[in-house]
């Protein structure tokens, strides 16, 4: 493997390390969320400009350079990318990237599982809104809800360190959901999580009625259950953890009502190679240009050490200061800039 560049490990305008790389792998996605790809029709990003994972693997390693220790794959949904394991491989050789995990929607999990497993991914994520098959159809357009069960049953038994569930809380849809959700998750010894719905790009129909707070989902858990306790915070993960009396943990992610920008050590690489600084942000480096125009490691390393030193973003904290919340982005917006939707920079 190439030795990455030697490089002091940057820290951003806010005294922030860039510790966390998220890597969409593809804009392409087998579901239609409403609050994510609630339209009929995208612009894709040309299939030339979607990064090879020899690319991919080359700029691991030098961000693995700059102090990043964990990796997560994304989308998009990022078992559609033909043969994920060759590219999880190669990322589970860097000896620095120690935490490799994947975020799904779990629909071709069950196929892929031991493959993924056996070459090298730790951690997976699978996004479960519903335990309702009639309501993902209806939400998400897919009669695929027992291939996620199957997915998140596969993956238990492949043996990952850690499994999650991802459960976005909206209402109107899942609200009543949160402790039915909880006992699935509980049930099959896995972690959910509860995300606050976002106005992130590709969230064309969202409106802040609709969002179900940290606050909510807490009085709805400790209703069925009892008193809820914190569990001290990890300083830069994204989720708040809450213990049930038995012992049982749940995470929320208010990533609306109470964003958690201060600890944001995460990078994003959209699916053609723009490095994010920002889920909210909307300008990126791009390091496919400088990838294919034959920079050196070391010249790309300083573009992207350059860049995380003069990050000043809190785009979760600048929508939460607004005195009117509406959509970010329009549709037209997001048609002409296909970077701004949450499948192409990847959740
Ligand atoms: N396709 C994969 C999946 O479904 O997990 C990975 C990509 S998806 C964009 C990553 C995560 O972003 C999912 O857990 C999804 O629920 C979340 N997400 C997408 N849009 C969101 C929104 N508007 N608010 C909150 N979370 C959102």
């Amino acid at each position: 493997m190439s030795a990455a560049p030697v490089s002091s490990h940057p820290t951003d305008l806010l005294g922030r390390p860039l510790r966390n790389l998220r890597v969409s792998v593809t804009d392409r996605c087998n579901l239609r969320c409403r609050y994510c790809m609630p339209e009929a029709e995208y612009v894709w990003l040309p299939r030339a400009s979607i990064l090879s994972f020899e690319e991919i693997d080359r700029l691991a390693g030098i961000f693995a350079g700059l102090g990043v220790s964990k990796v997560r794959l994304t989308g998009g949904e990022p078992l559609l990318r033909h043969d994920l394991g060759t590219l999880v491989a190669l990322l589970s050789r860097h000896d620095a990237i120690t935490d490799l995990a994947l975020t799904t929607n779990g629909v071709l999990l069950a196929r892929q599982a031991d493959g993924l497993r056996a070459a090298g991914l730790r951690r997976v994520t699978v996004s479960l809104d519903t335990l309702r098959p009639e309501r993902m159809q209806e939400f998400a357009g897919s009669a695929r809800h027992a291939d996620v069960v199957a997915g998140i049953d596969a993956a238990r038994t492949a043996g990952f360190s850690s499994i999650k569930l991802n459960t976005v809380v909206i209402r109107g849809y899942n609200g009543d959901e949160v402790v039915d959700l909880l006992e699935f998750a509980r049930g099959r010894g896995v972690e959910p999580r509860f995300i606050e719905y976002m106005d992130v790009g590709g969230a064309t129909g969202w409106s802040m009625d609709q969002v179900v707070s940290q606050r909510e989902i807490l009085e709805l858990v400790a209703r069925r259950y009892g008193p809820v306790e914190p569990l001290p915070e990890a300083q830069w993960a994204p989720a708040e953890r809450f213990a049930l009396r038995d012992g049982t943990v749940f995470g929320v992610i208010a990533s609306t009502t109470a964003p958690f920008c201060r600890t944001c050590d995460r990078g994003r690489l959209t699916a053609d190679g723009t490095f994010l600084l920002c889920l909210y942000g909307e300008d990126g480096l791009d390091l496919r240009e400088l990838l294919r125009g034959g920079a050196t490691d070391g010249e790309i390393s300083d573009r992207i050490a350059g860049v995380w030193r003069a990050r000043a973003d809190r785009g979760a904290e600048a929508r939460a200061g607004l005195a009117e919340r509406g959509i970010l982005h329009r549709i037209e917006s997001l048609r002409a800039d296909p970077r701004r939707e949450m499948h192409t920079r990847g959740g």
